[in-house]
C-alpha cells in the first residue's frame, strides 16, 4: 500500500511517500528563517507559505519517486494539533487529491506521528511508553498499537521545547534556540544545584517547565555578563572568548541537565504506573538533545527496555512521519470522509475516526 503524507501543522511544509512501511521519497521546506525575524512563528505567514509551497513540493515528490497520483492508495494528513490556518492548507490539499483520485483520506494526529516515526527505521515494539518532547508538547503515552495511544501525563504550561526556546531567548540566542543551548552544553559539566528540576515533588505524571526559565532569568539578571547583550548568531558564538564561553557552557549544561533529569524522573514514574512495556519511544525536536538522549538511555537500560529514538532528521517536523502513521492506520482499516476536520488543539481520539472497510 502506497501512502502520501502531508505535514503543514506549524512552520514546516513537508510531503513524503511511504510504501509498505518504507520511505520512497520526501520533500521539505522550512520557514524557520522567516519566523526567526519575529522571534517565533507568525501564524498568518505560516499559512500563506504552506499555500504557496505545498503544490511545488507535491510535484517534486512525484518526480522524485516516479509515481503518479493514480499509484497512491491513501493520502495521510496531519489534522492537528497545530495552527488552524496551517492545518487547513494541508487538510484541504489532501481532500482535493482524494476527491480527484479516489484515494482514501486518513487524518493523522501529528503527535502520534512524531512517536511512530522511528517505525521507518526499525520495528516498533508494543506496548511502549512514549515520551513526546517537541516545540509545543510534552506528553507521555501508553502506546498499545499505532492506533491506540493513552495519554498519561502532559505539561501544565510550557512544553520542553518551549522551555529551551524561551531560555535561549533570555540568553539572546536566535530562535529556535534549543540547538544552541545543547551545542554549548556539550562543552561543560552541569552544576546540578544551579537550576531546579521543576514539578517533581508531587505524585503526578504531569510536567511544568515555566518556572525553569524564570530560574534562568533570575540567574542571568544576577550575572548579566554571562549572556550575549544583543541577539547572537553562530558566528558570535564561535567568536566568544574562552573564559566567557566556558561560563556560558556551564549554564547551558546545567539547564540541559535540569530538563533531562526532570523527564527521567517522570518517565520512571510512568513506567511504574503502567507496568510491563516492551520499549521506550522518545520523539520530537527535544529528543535530539544530548542530555535527554543520555537520560533516556539510562532509563531504558535500568528497566531492560528497548530504547527507540528516531534519527535526528525524523525528530523535528517532517512528512515521512505523517505518511508512516497514515500507512499504519490505513492498513489497520482506518480512514476518514471528506468532512474531516482540522483540530488545532485538544485531544484527537480514535472515536472520531471512521473505519473505511
Ligand atoms: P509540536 O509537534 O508540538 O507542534 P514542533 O513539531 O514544532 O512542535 P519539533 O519540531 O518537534 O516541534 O521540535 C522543535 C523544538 O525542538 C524547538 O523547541 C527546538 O528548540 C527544540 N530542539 C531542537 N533541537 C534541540 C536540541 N538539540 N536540544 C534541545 N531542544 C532542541
Ligand atoms: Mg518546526
Ligand atoms: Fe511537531
Amino acid at each position: 500500500m502506497r501512502v502520501l503524507g502531508i505535514e503543514t501543522s506549524c512552520d514546516e511544509t513537508a510531503v513524503a511517500l511511504v510504501a509498505d512501511g518504507r520511505l520512497l521519497g520526501h520533500q521539505l521546506a522550512t520557514q524557520v528563517d522567516m519566523h526567526a525575524l519575529f522571534g517565533g512563528v507568525v501564524p498568518e505567514i505560516a499559512s500563506r507559505e504552506h499555500l504557496r509551497v505545498l503544490p511545488r513540493l507535491y510535484r517534486e515528490l512525484l518526480r522524485e519517486t516516479g509515481l503518479a497520483m493514480e499509484d497512491i492508495d491513501a493520502v495521510a494528513v496531519a489534522r492537528g494539533p497545530g495552527l488552524l490556518g496551517s492545518l487547513l492548507v494541508g487538510v484541504s490539499f489532501a481532500k482535493g487529491l482524494c476527491l480527484a483520485s479516489g484515494a482514501r483520506l486518513v487524518g493523522v494526529n501529528h503527535l502520534w506521528a512524531h512517536l511512530l516515526a522511528p517505525g521507518l527505521e526499525g520495528e516498533l515494539r508494543f506496548p511502549a511508553l512514549g515520551l513526546l518532547v517537541s516545540g509545543g508538547h510534552t506528553h507521555t503515552y501508553l502506546v498499545r498499537s499505532p492506533a491506540d495511544f493513552e495519554l498519561l501525563g502532559r505539561t501544565l504550561d510550557d512544553a520542553a521545547g518551549e522551555a529551551f526556546d524561551k531560555t535561549a531567548k533570555i540568553m539572546n540566542f536566535p530562535y529556535p534556540g534549543g540547538r544552541y543551548i545543547d551545542d554549548l552544553a556539550r562543552e561543560a559539566e552541569p552544576d546540578t544545584t544551579l537550576f531546579p528540576r521543576p514539578y517533581i515533588d508531587n505524585p503526578t505524571l504531569d510536567f511544568s517547565f515555566s518556572g525553569l526559565k524564570t530560574a534562568v532569568a533570575n540567574h542571568v539578571a544576577a550575572h548579566p555578563d554571562l549572556v550575549f547583550e544583543t541577539m547572537a548568531d553562530a558566528d558570535a558564538v564561535a567568536a566568544l572568548p574562552a573564559d566567557r564561553r566556558a561560563a556560558l557552557a556551564r549554564v547551558c549544561a546545567s539547564f540541559n541537565w535540569s530538563v533531562a533529569d526532570t523527564l527521567r524522573i517522570k518517565v520512571e514514574r510512568a513506567l511504574k504506573e503502567v507496568g510491563k512495556v516492551e520499549s521506550l519511544i522518545v520523539a520530537g525536536g527535544v529528543a535530539a538533545n544530548t542530555g535527554v538522549r543520555e537520560a533516556m538511555r539510562g532509563v531504558a537500560e535500568a528497566h531492560g527496555l528497548e530504547l527507540t529514538l528516531p534519527s535526528l532528521s525524523l525528530c523535528t517536523d517532517n512528512g515521512a512521519m505523517v505518511a508512516y502513521a497514515g500507512w499504519e492506520l490505513a492498513r489497520a482499516g482506518y480512514g476518514h470522509g471528506l468532512d474531516l476536520e482540522a483540530i488545532p488543539r485538544g485531544r484527537i481520539v480514535p472515536l472520531d475516526w471512521e473505519r473505511a472497510d
